[in-house]
Parts: structure tokens; C-alpha cells; sequence
């Protein structure tokens, strides 16, 4: 006997999801229940029941979220807890719309990251965005200029993000934006002395007002607007922002708060604790101090900081992700029937001059590539050899061992 079959999505019928038969169709209950939510949310313009139904499949959960970016991302736990945290609820709140009940708004989580230059805030944005097939935007917030002035205006990014999906809008309305170097725009306070860009809170303005949702006019094909050219209207309420930036100086403000640094004033001789993981104490205070307007912050609920790459996290970096740098080479040698491989102090001093470069990992690849090109240079002439890479070819530019 054939099962029956839903003429909808094609699933056979089967005791989670069974088949109600008509005369001339079928149709199982999870295409029934995506049917209903269409008919009761006339305003949302859904393609069809079938993409509906792979859009909730779609929905990881925050530890299906957080063990991709174990996969990819060494480290930084907390701040993965967060993003997989804020993500899930993000979507869960677009795509399981219906079942909200009447009186209850879900207001939307935007993430913050807080953490040093190369220390994976990127990279967990890349990351989210790659697995969930939704598009990614990334902006430099240091590029941004209040509409009107000469440089990349706020809009531009949505912009960009459209093309990121291909053209299509609906697409690009559930997507990611990632805006680097929020701190770069903070406006001056008098606590400090850093020179910055006066206008850096007109543009915190204009990114509050995407941030919060706002109907952005975007050329049809990007790029500059053109008289003439119609507009395409994309609604900025279900993006997600992630903004990340290093915060330098923030520790000075957090510390002061929690009362190190007032040597000398100290008449009760009471121990001064200087707390040097001074980001688990980041409030929503200390980035107003900073200089990011009180608004942007309300709206920036999640807040993670990341970790200062260590040594021991370098050479995890290193070997350790699905592609990793060294998993790469591996893979450039094994085509030309090289084997290779990296001694493990090889690796340890690759780690120490990647933390002198103070780039954080940002900076393994290129020194990698400096150690390679010689040896890549003669790859194809090692044919079935295997290549070893010691402490002295990274110290002192000596040759591999080739056996
Ligand atoms: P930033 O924090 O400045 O945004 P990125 O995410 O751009 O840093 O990191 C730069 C590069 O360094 C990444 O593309 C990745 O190769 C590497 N990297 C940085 N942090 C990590 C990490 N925690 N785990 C794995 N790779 C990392």
C-alpha cells in the first residue's frame, strides 16, 4: 500500500505529522498549521508554505548554534553563549510570530561585542551568518558618516546588504549586520583625551535609527542614489546589529568604578583590587562614559566580551578549527603529494610573534605565509616527500626537514 503523501511539501504521512486526505489533494499538519499563520498575518508577504516550514527548520537552538562556533571559534565561550543566545531568540521571535501571545512584544536583542583587535568578534558573526543562510553585511563604523556627508552614510550598509542576498529584499530584511569599530564613533567625553571625529554622534544617531527599525530607501541596484532611478524600500525592524569594537580606554573607566586606581585618596588603607578582567564588570554606564549615547547602548541588549588571544589560544587557533591555517596548508601540500607537517614548537613560536604583532590571531596568517613562501615556492619539486617545519625554519628562516 503507498503512503499518502503531502502535496505540499511532499512529506509521507507519518504519526508527528499526519495526513488529512481530501478528495483531489493532501495536506499534513505542519503545512496546515504554516497555512494558518499565512491567513492570520495577511501583512507579511510569505513566499509560499514550503519555504515557511524550511525557515523553522532552520531554527537552531542555542546549543546547536554555540557548537558551530565551537567548530570554528577557539575560546571565547561567553561571548558565544551570547550570540548563540541572541540569535535563537532573534529568529525565534520572526518566525514563530504566531504563537506570541495577544499583549506581549518581544522587543529585539541586538548584540554587542566587546573585545580586543583579532580576537574572533568577526568571525563569529561570519560564522552564525554562513550556517544560518542568511545574508551578512559588515561595516566599518569609522566609515560612516551622517547622510548628506561626503563617505559611506548609514544607509549604504543596507545597501550592502541587500547584494549580500542576492537582490532580495525579504531575505536581506531577516539579515545580519555587523557594524566593527563602534567604539571608533563614541563622542568625546571630557574623561578623555583621545582626539575624535566630532560628528560621532550624529552617526550613533543614524545608526539608532536603523537599529530601532525604519523603512531605508536603497537604490534598486546599490551603489550611489540617482535621481531618476526608483527606490527599493527595505524595513530594518527584524535585522539583527552586531556591533563590536575594542573599547580601549574602557578599562580605566570600569576600574575607577569599582574602586582601583584611587591611589593616594585611599585614607582606610584598604587593599586595592585592580581587577584585570575588567570586562565582566562592563555596565551600560561605562559605555555612556565612554560615549555612545544612552539610546544605541538601550538598544545593544546583549552585551559579550571576548578574551585577549592567549599563546596556548594561538596554537589552538592554529590546528584547531574545521579550517584552520595549518588544516589549510595540509590540504595545499596533500594536492601535490606533500606531506606536512609542524613540530609543536614550530607552532608555539609562530604563536609568540603573532601576540608581538598585537594584532591578535589576525596576525598568523601572514606569518605563516612569510614562513611558507620559500617552501611553497619548491612545493611541486617534493613530490611524495614529507615536509617538517621546526622551531629554527620560523626563528631563523633555516630549511625544513624533508624526508
Ligand atoms: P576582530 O575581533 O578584530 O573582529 P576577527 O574575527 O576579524 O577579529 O579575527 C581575525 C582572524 O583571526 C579571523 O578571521 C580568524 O582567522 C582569526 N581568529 C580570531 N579570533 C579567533 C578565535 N577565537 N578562534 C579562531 N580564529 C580566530
Amino acid at each position: 500500500m503507498s503512503l499518502l503523501k503531502c502535496d505540499f511539501c511532499g512529506t509521507e504521512d507519518n504519526k508527528e505529522n499526519p495526513i488529512i486526505s481530501g478528495d483531489k489533494a493532501c495536506i499534513c499538519q505542519s503545512c496546515i498549521n504554516t497555512a494558518h499563520e499565512i491567513m492570520n498575518n495577511p501583512e507579511e508577504e510569505t513566499s509560499s508554505i514550503v519555504e515557511k516550514n524550511k525557515e523553522k527548520a532552520n531554527l537552531l537552538t542555542p546549543k546547536e548554534l554555540k557548537a558551530i562556533l565551537d567548530d570554528y571559534i577557539i575560546g571565547q565561550n561567553k561571548a558565544k553563549k551570547v550570540l548563540s543566545v541572541a540569535v535563537y531568540n532573534h529568529y525565534k521571535r520572526i518566525f514563530r510570530k504566531h504563537e506570541i501571545k495577544d499583549g506581549v512584544e518581544l522587543q529585539k536583542s541586538n548584540v554587542l561585542l566587546i573585545g580586543p583587535t583579532g580576537s574572533g568578534k568577526t568571525l563569529l558573526a561570519q560564522t552564525i551568518s554562513k550556517h544560518l543562510d542568511v545574508p551578512l553585511a559588515i561595516a566599518d563604523a569609522t566609515s560612516l558618516t551622517e547622510a548628506g556627508y561626503v563617505g559611506d552614510d548609514v544607509e549604504n550598509i543596507i545597501t550592502r546588504l541587500v547584494q549580500a542576498a542576492d537582490g532580495d529584499v525579504k531575505k536581506a530584511e531577516r539579515g545580519i549586520i555587523f557594524i566593527d569599530e563602534i567604539d571608533k564613533i563614541a563622542r568625546m567625553s571630557e574623561n578623555r583625551s583621545i582626539t575624535r571625529d566630532v560628528s560621532g554622534e550624529g552617526v550613533q544617531q543614524a545608526m539608532l535609527k536603523i537599529i530601532e527599525g525604519a523603512v531605508v530607501n536603497v537604490p534598486p541596484k546599490g551603489g550611489r542614489k540617482h535621481p531618476g532611478q526608483e527606490a527599493t524600500q527595505v524595513d530594518t525592524t527584524n535585522i539583527l546589529f552586531i556591533c563590536g569594537g575594542a573599547f580601549d580606554g574602557l578599562e580605566e573607566i570600569v576600574n575607577k568604578k569599582n574602586g582601583a586606581n584611587t591611589l593616594g585618596f585611599n585614607q582606610d588603607k584598604k587593599t586595592i583590587k585592580i581587577d584585570d578582567n575588567y570586562l565582566n564588570h562592563v555596565e551600560a554606564d561605562d559605555l555612556v562614559k565612554y560615549g555612545l549615547i544612552p539610546e544605541l547602548i538601550g538598544r545593544l541588549h546583549m552585551l559579550a566580551t571576548l578574551n585577549e588571544i592567549t599563546e596556548e589560544d594561538m596554537v589552538h587557533i592554529l590546528t584547531e578549527p574545521k579550517n584552520s591555517l595549518i588544516k589549510q596548508y595540509i590540504e595545499l601540500f596533500s594536492m601535490d603529494d606533500v606531506n606536512l607537517e609542524f613540530e609543536k614548537d614550530a607552532l608555539l613560536e609562530i604563536a609568540k610573534r603573532a601576540i608581538e604583532r598585537k594584532t591578535g590571531a589576525r596576525g598568523l596568517r601572514s606569518i605563516l605565509e612569510e614562513i611558507m613562501l620559500d617552501i611553497m615556492f619548491d612545493l611541486p619539486d617534493y613530490k611524495g616527500k614529507t615536509i617538517t617545519i621546526t622551531k629554527d625554519v620560523v626563528l631563523e628562516d633555516k630549511l625544513p626537514k624533508i624526508a
